[in-house]
């Protein structure tokens, strides 16, 4: 593809101040993933697609798309921005997380397939009050693959067994039957609630989901596999997930005082 005028549909990632009255805006799309659109006089009052680039919105565009270079938009229709994950320090921070994750996983310019919709659902699922960290932790645990790391969620990576108790290892790269525990001190010494919920994660389609409610002990134990594998595996120093441990900290610290 050099470049076509097509229509598409988009959530707005984040967008850039560029010279003294235009933006630059970052935009999930489900033609060609991730790209830049250069906005020019986005700045100026009375703009009029003004409300349409705002961040997290959503919507139908029309534009000129290429896979090498700056995109432009000509109209968007049906937009609308997702209020209360603009308006709510958490969900704000979560939802910024994904898409920030999303940036890194994938290319800019390229297809990525049903992730875009699995993207608008977990937005749309944290807009209208589902636990966020546990839709951040979904997004993290299916995106481990792009990041080249795919752990085995569903048996036992040595022998194959999915009926003994399972734990998760690092250094295998997946689970653990009891009878292989002794071939990894360090496994992560996981109870089966925590086992249950990586394995349901793995393969979760969020468009489906209505409700998904768990307990706290079991919310920092996924965080905890999650914020390792990420750690020590991808290797990725994200800002926004810098930004969401911050805000842990401001909770514990107000719990305390
Ligand atoms: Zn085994």
């Amino acid at each position: 593809m050099s470049r076509i005028t097509t229509d598409f549909r988009g959530i707005i990632m984040f967008r850039r101040d560029y010279r003294e009255r235009d933006l630059l805006v970052k935009i999930l799309t489900d033609k060609i993933g991730p790209a830049m659109f250069f906005v020019k006089g986005a700045k100026k009052r009375g703009f009029r697609m003004a409300a349409d680039i705002l961040p997290f919105t959503h919507g139908e565009y029309i534009g000129s798309l290429t896979d090498n270079g700056l995109s432009f938009i000509n109209t968007a229709s049906d937009t609308s921005q997702y209020r209360s994950i603009a308006t709510d320090i958490s969900k704000n921070a979560y939802a910024t997380y994904i898409l920030a994750l999303v940036d890194s996983a994938f290319q800019d310019g390229q297809g990525i397939g049903g992730w875009f919709n699995q993207v608008v659902a977990a937005l749309a699922l944290i807009n209208n009050g589902l636990d966020e960290q546990v839709i951040a932790n979904v997004i993290e645990t299916q995106l481990l693959v792009r990041f080249g790391v795919a752990p085995t969620w569903d048996r036992c990576v040595i022998c194959g067994r999915d009926d003994l108790l399972l734990d998760f290892s690092e250094q295998y790269g997946g689970m653990l039957c009891r009878n292989h525990w002794h071939l990894d001190e360090r496994r992560l010494h996981l109870d089966q609630r925590t086992v249950y919920y990586l394995q349901r994660f793995s393969t979760l389609n969020l468009q489906k989901l209505n409700s998904i409610k768990i307990n706290p002990v079991t919310k920092r134990r996924l965080q905890f596999v999650m914020d390792s594998l990420y750690d020590n595996e991808v290797g990725l120093n994200l800002k926004s997930k810098q930004f969401i441990r911050q805000m842990g900290q401001w909770e514990e610290k107000l719990k305390k005082s």
